[in-house]
């Protein structure tokens, strides 16, 4: 059997390597360049390889091919494979067969890597052999070609389940849905709410769906679609016989006639878009029976995932938070929303079709000034120009944190919550939130 691999990064050798080990022939396929490190491991496991060019005759022979998520459909050699009938899958469709680990899938617009990050901890705390994988780290299909872990938690994007075929999560959780990625989905935001369903799609009565309540197009899905799993909610407003919610300061999660709660207070993560960050992961340990205890201990000691709502340095009694990861306005909402002192807000960057008026009431009640930190900010000055005291531009991260220092008195918060990608001042949100943090560092 030929399988051919688009895309020669973590997913792609990954991939690679466990197809060789299942006995395909391999050929992996990048039209881009291959990093070294990878090179080095195709060449190793002697499995051939191209780079900058996709060689029809080599690609259009495979039996199955495996896309990686960043190449996009309508690229000219996927709608070539496609037209042939040649099936067109994702890592983990094809990985998931060769493994009888039980798998937690975690998908949503936002809040994904936060919430499978918490997954981790919690059932690595309790003792599980449990792997972490999906868009984090190291690819799932590597992980099981060497075969390590009873359990997974898998971080899913949009890309990853429009790949899928029978792949089904034993637990799915989708965080929250909100319009991102429109571009490819032909700018049809039905299209990318039914891929991120996807997750479910495979379920049956013995699986569950964690997902949460409060969420409109969640809600709205449900009215005109059914999936076969069990459902259990997650709530900030609404309480339920079964699923999760907030009431009196306390979480409760009730699934199968069984109890648990914890006062949010304890709950190291804070705002309320951690809370159900907190609900979803909980709700899982509940499932895979994790002793009330160990939950608790693991809730209070979990500190977050760098570039998000990260605490920097105080300085003068002023706080300083990286939130470089927020590329769309909905984590900035919550970002805005957790705050509870005035704040200088640093924002901008490549907007992906932005409605900043959702930011309109949280802008006027907790930011005293702004800081635009992109090419092109006219957008953000149209909308919040008479809306704050101060509107600054800046064009680097250094000018960025020196003024926001000026603008700042004692009790004051400076938070970088971008509402949009990087690209157009950093190499990416990593590269923006580390500037971030070395020019706070040499104030
Ligand atoms: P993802 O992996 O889906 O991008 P992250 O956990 O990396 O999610 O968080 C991305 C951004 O969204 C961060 O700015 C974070 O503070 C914010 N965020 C995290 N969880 C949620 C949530 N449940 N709802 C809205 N925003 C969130």
């Amino acid at each position: 059997m030929r399988l051919v691999i688009l895309g020669g990064g973590e997913s792609g050798v990954g991939t690679a390597i466990l197809g060789k080990k299942k006995g395909y022939e391999v050929f992996v396929s990048d039209f881009g360049k291959i990093k070294g490190n990878y090179k080095e491991v195709l060449i190793i496991n002697g499995i051939s390889w191209e780079e900058e060019k996709h060689t029809e005759e080599l690609i259009l022979n495979a039996a199955v091919v495996m896309k990686s998520p960043g190449i996009p459909d309508k690229s000219p050699i996927v709608k070539k494979l496609k037209e042939r009938g040649i099936p067109v899958i994702s890592e983990i469709e094809f990985a998931a067969p060769f493994t009888k680990a039980s798998i937690i899938g975690i998908t949503g617009s936002n809040g994904k890597t936060t919430t499978t990050m918490l997954t981790h901890h919690l059932l690595k705390s309790a003792g599980l052999n449990v792997g972490l994988g999906g868009n984090i780290g190291k690819s799932f299909a590597w992980q099981i070609a060497d075969n390590k872990y009873d359990s997974y938690v898998l971080e899913l994007s949009s890309f990853q389940l429009d790949g899928i075929i029978d792949f089904k999560p034993h637990i799915a959780i989708i965080t929250n849905i909100s319009p991102d990625h429109l571009d490819r989905y032909e700018y049809k935001y039905e299209n990318y709410i039914d891929s991120k369903f996807r997750i479910t799609m495979n379920q049956t009565e013995d699986d569950y769906l964690i997902y949460d309540a409060d969420d409109e197009a969640i809600c709205n899905w449900f009215k005109t679609h059914t999936t076969k799993a069990k459902l259990i909610p997650f709530s900030l407003t609404k309480i339920f016989s079964e699923g999760a919610y907030i009431k009196n300061n306390k979480m409760e999660i009730k699934i199968s006639q069984e109890e648990f709660t914890m006062d949010t207070e304890h709950i190291a993560l804070e705002g309320k878009h951690n809370m159900k960050n907190a609900m979803a992961a909980t709700s899982v340990a509940k499932l895979m029976q994790i002793r009330k205890a160990t939950i608790r201990e693991s809730l209070s000691n979990f500190q977050g995932v760098e570039h998000r709502l990260e605490k920097v340095l105080k300085i003068q009694n002023v706080q300083y938070i990286n939130d470089s990861k927020a590329t769309n306005v909905n984590a900035t909402f919550f970002a805005l929303d957790s705050m509870n002192t005035p704040t200088v807000w640093i924002v901008g960057g490549v907007d992906k079709g932005n409605d900043y008026n959702e930011l309109m009431s949280l802008v006027r009640e907790k930011v005293k000034a702004i800081i635009c930190l992109g090419v092109d900010n006219k957008k953000i000055i149209d909308v919040f120009g008479n809306v704050v005291d101060m509107m600054i531009e800046v064009d680097n991260m250094n000018d960025a944190v020196r003024m926001a220092q000026r603008l700042t008195e004692k009790g004051d918060s400076v938070l970088l919550s971008p509402a949009c990608a990087s690209f157009d001042l950093f190499e990416n949100y990593e590269d923006r939130g580390n500037q971030f943090k070395q020019a706070v560092k040499n104030l």
